[in-house]
């Protein structure tokens, strides 16, 4: 079988260091998920790009179909439809939501390319896999090009209450997109409700079995929560390996306070990384005997840049920054530690490996795989997850450290209970943090799905 992926960014792009290119894998949680996979099935992955890799004499792991993209497509599908329509509704941020009505024709046209394009190359036993948001109206495209194969749909994202997805004008014809899948994921069972409430109510001639299985017209779809997940082994690996070991040490010894508290993000509104600081700020204001005792390093990986949003963003959170270093430094001493850059796997193994906790402080996530890979990263089964509620990860965990983002209250409470938790009760939980991703890893995520198409 082979695996016919379409997503909407490449799994790798080219980076010139030293004036050499080399092949380098792209960020995000999505990437890094599948792929393993795709290596293992010399699968061929069809996404939006234009990016010369035979030009500069580079191989890609597998192949990589790339749709090139216009000027206006790129506003209006991407920019447009995807990030401030889709992405502010779907994680319950009403208020940045932005209709602009052109957008949608521009959404259906990019679809309509990468439906092309695959229908182009599948051949007869491919399993083709629509990856997120991006591409909703792709299956049934698919299906009017004549193409029968097997098609499964991932959402990576949540899937909102219907109070939220009924806002979008082209409601309708989004699900109808979706009902020419065989199969449509989500990461947790909230997700999967929301969307057959959804289907209910706008899609009359639906018909739902045993929430889980859709009629519709002549199509079946099969609706399933299935969280993905990541690479247990290989990062429990990573974290036993020297290199990885000394540059932990050496992060300690340079930071040099006791305690160390971790923060890794994209720079995205929906990740709470100035909530965070707010909490931090609050707990250091409401407990001054641990000024200098600890330090907050955060880690905020850029993207989107171009989008207006994410410029201000990025200046909200550096003023932030600013003014709590400013109001707490002494004899050299900061609270915050900040980069605002992608780190390489190793050197990000080391974060998680050294630091004490880890604050994870989403106002709204689809899952956050960084909750797993700082799981699977504590090989000595010390350390500890403080999650956000309104993640996916958390509904999936029963065990672990909630918090409330939006309560600067409850951050600061949860840093105060990495600092006096008992030792052996934190390491309780993370054995079986550690248990429950090891046995539900990423290979697991892919056959289940794949098996249940
Ligand atoms: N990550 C990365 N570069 C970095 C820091 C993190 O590629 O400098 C990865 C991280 O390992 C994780 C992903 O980005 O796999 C983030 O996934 P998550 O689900 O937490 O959030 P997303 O960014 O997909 O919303």
């Amino acid at each position: 079988m082979r695996l016919i992926i379409a997503a909407n960014r490449a799994p790798y792009h080219i980076r010139k260091r030293d004036g050499q290119a080399k092949v380098e894998r792209s960020p995000g949680g999505l990437v890094t998920a599948l792929d393993p996979v795709m290596k293992k099935t010399k699968g061929i992955w069809v996404c939006s790009g234009t990016l010369q890799f035979e030009k500069h004499g580079l191989e890609t792991p597998y192949d990589i179909e790339q749709i090139k993209l216009t000027p206006k497509e790129n506003i209006h599908y991407y920019e447009g439809f995807c990030n401030r329509q889709i992405w502010p509704l779907f994680h319950y941020f009403l208020a940045k939501y932005k209709l602009e009505e052109r957008d949608w024709e521009f959404y259906k046209q990019v679809n309509q390319k990468f439906a092309n394009q695959i229908a182009e190359i599948v051949k007869k036993d491919d399993k083709i896999w629509i990856q997120d948001y991006h591409l909703m109206l792709v299956p049934q495209m698919l299906r009017e090009l004549g193409v029968k194969n097997k098609i499964g749909f991932f959402l990576h994202i949540p899937f909102p209450n219907i109070e939220n997805f009924r806002v979008i004008p082209r409601r309708k014809e989004i699900l109808e997109g979706l009902m020419h899948c065989d199969v449509v994921g989500f990461h947790t069972e909230s997700y999967k409700k929301h969307f057959l409430e959804c289907v209910e109510h706008y899609l009359n001639d639906a018909n739902i079995q045993d929430q889980s299985t859709i009629e519709y017209k002549d199509t079946k779809v099969k609706a399933i929560s299935l969280p993905i997940s990541i690479d247990f082994n290989m990062f429990d690996k990573t974290a036993r390996s020297s290199r990885v070991i000394e540059k932990a040490f050496e992060l300690r010894n340079t930071i040099n306070t006791k305690v160390i508290g971790l923060g890794v993000d994209r720079l995205d509104y929906t990740k709470g990384i100035v909530e965070k600081l707010e909490g931090i700020e609050f707990f250091l204001d409401n407990n001054p005997e641990y000024i200098g005792k600890f330090t907050f390093i955060q880690i905020a990986v850029p993207t989107r840049i171009n989008i207006l949003e994410y410029k201000k963003m990025k200046k909200e959170l550096d003023e932030t920054v600013g003014r709590i270093n400013g109001k707490f430094a002494r004899d050299g001493w900061n609270p915050i530690s900040y980069i605002y850059n992608s780190v390489n796997l190793k050197d990000l193994v080391a974060y998680y490996y050294c630091s004490d906790f880890i604050l994870i402080s989403a106002l709204r996530d689809g899952l956050n795989l960084v909750a797993k890979e700082y799981v699977a990263s504590r090989v000595n089964n010390d350390g500890m997850l403080i999650l956000s509620e309104f993640t996916g990860a958390a509904e999936e965990f029963n065990t672990g450290y909630s918090v409330n983002p939006y309560d600067v209250r409850s951050i600061s409470e949860s840093i105060y209970r990495a600092f006096n938790n008992n030792e052996e009760e934190k390491e309780k939980v993370m054995k079986k943090l550690r248990d429950q991703v090891r046995e539900n890893n990423i290979f697991k995520w892919v056959d289940d799905f794949l098996g249940e198409l």
